[in-house]
């Protein structure tokens, strides 16, 4: 059997491993060996995922990068991968995503002269102040498989004169996991402090991240002002982020409205069924983008570019920049108007990941 490496490290990784570490497996002769980098190593941004979604145990699992700049991390992360993938010696590395794991089982795989598949490829903001835009751009550029979620990804890989033969156009990975749980998420109560609430409620669901909205302490707290403001429509349910909650003294969350709900980060499941049911998700997060899009809940992207176009033109996604006052009149007037019909984009069906491991038995065949 034929052994692929499998990296993830953060949040949004283990929903993209999750259905390929599946298809790898029921191929029959390959063996996907999962490793875990450590990126993000808590309760509720890593081992949730792994029982929500049976991802199985990961075989290696890293310490992650630590705290520290983007190369103090990304370093840390390379010193404890090239050891581990000398070691398992696989055929194929498959990197997810954009995070910095992502980039630096890249680096290794490459130094190491192992063939290399990113899956997500070509996903360009055009905005190289982005950590996820340097990532994503080196990762390509080193990537031996290129696995596309959009036609447009394609066109942006080509004019970074990636040769066309290694693109391939599979779908999204992150929707094969949506539909799997889809139903069960569906027949859940609202997480947290809605789950008291009539099960009609209309609320908005928040989430923020990316660090130009949160690192700068103005920039947040200007953000949960325009929520405060508009928590006096609808509750607001806000599963906060451990690097956004880092930038929040425990006077400036006592000062926010009842209505306006910091929470936890929540589970896949709970997150599903928040968004499935949530009137408005403002968000800049970009698989939430996504998974709003198909679900057909209205979302406000809380930033000044999407490397996810699709969503804003097949789906009900706005980029509305990060202006409070902008972004609050765009929420009232998503509020006002009925919500757009779950996207069919092409090739989210749920079977992107099958895709994905045909091909990969190809490639390593020939
Ligand atoms: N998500 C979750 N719990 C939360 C917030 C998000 O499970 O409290 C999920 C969400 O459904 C999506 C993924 O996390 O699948 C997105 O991760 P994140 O926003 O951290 O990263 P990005 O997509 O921006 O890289």
């Amino acid at each position: 059997m034929k052994r692929v490496a499998l990296i993830a490290g953060a949040r949004p990784n283990f929903m993209k491993v999750a259905p390929i570490h599946r298809a790898l497996a029921q191929r029959g002769t390959l063996e996907p060996v999962l490793i875990h980098t450590g990126q993000h190593r808590d309760e509720a941004m890593s081992d949730v995922f792994f029982d929500e979604l049976e991802i199985p145990p990961p075989k290696i699992h890293l310490r992650g990068g630590g705290e520290g700049g983007h190369g103090a991390q990304t370093g840390r992360l390379m010193i404890d991968l090239e050891p581990a993938l000398e070691e398992l010696a696989p055929a194929l590395v498959v990197v997810v995503g954009d995070v910095n794991s992502t980039l630096a089982a890249a680096l290794v795989a490459s130094k190491l002269h192992l063939p290399l598949a990113h899956v997500e490829a070509g996903l360009r903001s055009s905005d190289r102040s982005m950590p996820e835009e340097i990532n994503r751009i080196l990762t390509d550029q080193l990537s031996d498989l290129l696995f596309t979620t959009c036609e447009q990804a394609a066109e942006n890989l080509r004019r970074e004169g990636i040769d066309a033969t290694k693109i391939h156009f599979v779908g999204n990975v992150m929707i094969d996991t949506l539909r799997r749980v889809q139903a069960r998420a569906r027949s859940r109560p609202l997480p947290g402090p809605l789950a008291q609430k009539p099960p009609d409620l209309r609320f908005a669901l928040a989430t923020l991240h990316r660090p130009t909205n949160v690192d700068d302490p103005r920039s947040l707290d200007a953000l949960l002002d325009m929520l405060a403001e508009l928590s006096a429509r609808l509750p607001v349910l806000v599963p906060l982020h451990p690097r956004t909650a880092r930038g929040l003294s425990a006077e400036r969350r006592a000062s926010l409205p009842p209505a306006l709900h910091l929470i936890e980060p929540l589970g896949y499941l709970d997150f599903l069924t928040a968004l499935d049911r949530a009137a408005l998700v403002l968000t800049d997060s970009g698989g939430v983008q996504e998974e709003a899009a198909v679900l057909g809940t209205p979302c406000l992207t809380l930033r000044d570019n999407t490397e996810r176009p699709v969503t804003v033109a097949l789906g009900g996604n706005r980029v509305v920049g990060r202006a409070p006052a902008r972004i609050l009149a765009a929420a009232h007037t998503a509020l006002d108007t009925p919500p757009p019909p779950p996207a069919t984009i092409p090739l989210w069906d749920g079977r992107a990941a099958p895709r994905i491991a045909a091909l990969i038995e190809g490639y390593l065949g020939s």
